[in-house]
């Protein structure tokens, strides 16, 4: 099979050929179909993740359909439609695992991390670790939602947000133009928050009742002029634009971070304090969270904007990616 793989830290991408894997008790094999390109593939690519053993095959966001399946695999078969994303599969012993909080499992299997992921025509994963994908959702319009869409989805549906709340979306890229659409199609007040008049016609038309254009005055002002927010969804990984937000929330308001930075927030006690407003973060989900985001997101029309190129292609995809060119995930195609 033709597969994509980094052999050290900092490598290049280098297309190899690879006998197909067998898969293991417990594992099913998935033809890839498409696999998206990820912000966090950088781990990957450059060795910011500790104990990668190379050369792996990046890429998280995966969709196919089972070709075979390793012995003690009762709960799919070959032919099955099917995803794959960040959260690969768990130990079912550890003491997260025995509560049923899966996503802290201590042994998790991160997909491209400890066990190769999607650039290739081929993968196995661990059966715990696999959504079943709806029939009507194309592979390539799938990808993008097994991370990305996962995360802002799973997000929104946890943050305590009822129906008819203020939540805003902060950021409209990979993450955000998603977070958008689901917010809109979860019966949320929906709030866009993005810099530049000019992304407002695009956020109107991926749901957002309002636009606040954060070049144009303080954003948390925008926010309580509507009466403050219940969520805010940080997708835009900018630390300053995030604690810039904090003054935007309404009473019992919780800041929800998906965008991962690595810089400090600025925050006192005091904003937190009066309101009794939250910061929190949300990673990704299990294979069962992707499912739902899979099924939500083919009733509802939620769809991510996507660029394709071939797996053949795949160092220019992930140039486009991470220069920010994208509009807004970019997908590689198997066939
Ligand atoms: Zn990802
Ligand atoms: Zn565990």
């Amino acid at each position: 099979m033709k597969a994509v793989q980094i052999s050290k830290p900092g490598g290049n991408f280098e297309v190899v050929e690879r006998p197909v894997p067998q898969p293991a008790r417990g594992q099913v094999r998935i033809k890839v179909e498409a696999c998206g390109i990820c912000h966090s593939d950088v781990l990957v690519k450059e060795g910011l993740w500790p104990g990668i053993q190379y050369p792996r095959v990046p890429g998280h966001e995966i969709a196919g359909r089972i070709d075979a399946v390793g012995p003690d695999v009762t709960l799919w078969k070959p032919g099955q439609r099917v995803g794959v994303g960040w959260h690969g599969g768990h130990c079912f012993q550890c003491e997260p695992c025995r509560r049923g909080d899966f996503i802290n499992c201590a042994f998790e299997k991160i997909t491209a991390i400890h066990i190769d992921g999607g650039y290739a025509e081929y993968m196995l994963a661990p059966a715990e670790g696999v959504a079943l994908m709806p029939d009507d959702l194309p592979a390539d319009e799938a990808a993008p939602l097994l991370c990305a869409g996962i995360t802002v989805y799973n997000a929104l549906r946890n943050s305590g947000a009822r129906g008819g709340g203020l939540v805003a979306v902060q950021g409209i890229g990979g993450l955000g133009h998603l977070g958008i659409q689901f917010a809109r199609q979860m019966g949320f007040r929906t709030v866009a928050i993005g810099r530049g008049a000019d992304k407002q016609a695009l956020a109107k038309k991926l749901g957002a009742h309002e636009y606040v254009d954060t070049s144009a005055g303080p954003p948390a002002a925008a926010l309580q002029k509507m009466g403050g927010a219940h969520i805010i969804l940080a997708t835009a990984p900018d630390s300053k634009s995030m604690s810039a937000l904090v003054d935007g929330l309404g009473p019992n308001g919780t800041l929800m971070i998906v965008g991962a930075g690595f810089e400090s927030l600025t925050v006192t006690p005091l904003q937190l304090i009066g309101g009794r407003k939250s910061i929190r973060g949300w990673a990704a989900g299990t294979a069962k969270d992707s499912q739902d985001t899979l099924e939500f997101s083919a009733f509802s029309g939620v769809r991510p904007m996507i660029e394709r190129y071939p797996l053949a292609k795949a160092a220019e995809a992930y140039d486009q990616m991470t220069s920010g060119r994208a509009r807004f995930r970019v997908v590689l195609t198997m066939s």
